[in-house]
């Protein structure tokens, strides 16, 4: 099957209608908000969607998006692979939605804007779930990591013998006097 290119914007109500399914990809180096805090932009971001109207009769846009790629491992500065995965699902909302609105929603759905076309940023709302699940930290698992073990021994703490004046032999002192 020919993977496609995720479209930048879907107007998701008319896709929810449809209960249209996407398989498909972005190119990662179309990503530089996520891109930033990644150690590569090669490669491509799978991407899973399905649309549909449930029960209730709200649209919903569900998916996954997937993508392995390189961060910098916080112990010994190197590459290590990462892999972010995304699961999320939304219901569209107005643009101005208020409270009541956001509070009609089941707490399974993040709330997503469209714009006065009836879409929404498609590419933009995957690259921020991806975002999210960037590690604040990335590092090697501790076998695969040449600067395991060494952390610990990091700078030599030398013990230092702390040479406290005895009392006793300052009085010593005194009485000799
Ligand atoms: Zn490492």
């Amino acid at each position: 099957m020919q993977k496609l290119k995720i479209p930048v914007t879907l107007d998701i109500k008319r896709a929810a209608q449809h209960e249209t399914c996407y398989e498909g990809y972005i190119v990662l180096a179309q990503m530089k908000r996520l891109t930033v805090s990644l150690a590569s932009d090669q490669g491509d971001v799978d991407v899973k969607l399905q649309t549909g109207v449930d029960p209730r009769g709200l649209s919903f846009l569900k998916g996954q998006a997937q993508v392995s790629t390189l961060s910098i491992c916080q112990r010994c500065n190197q590459n290590v692979n990462i892999d972010l995965l995304a699961d999320f699902a939304y219901s569209p909302v107005k643009i101005g939605y208020d409270d009541d609105e956001e509070n009609q929603l089941p707490d399974y759905y993040e709330p997503i804007q469209i714009n006065e076309f009836g879409e929404i940023g498609l590419r933009d709302l995957i690259e921020d779930e991806l975002i999210l699940e960037v590690p604040l930290i990335a590092m090697h698992d501790e076998q695969d990591c040449p600067a395991a073990g060494k952390d610990m021994t990091w700078g030599k703490i030398e013990e230092v013998v702390e040479e406290k004046p005895n009392p006793f032999a300052v009085l010593k002192q005194l009485k000799r006097n």
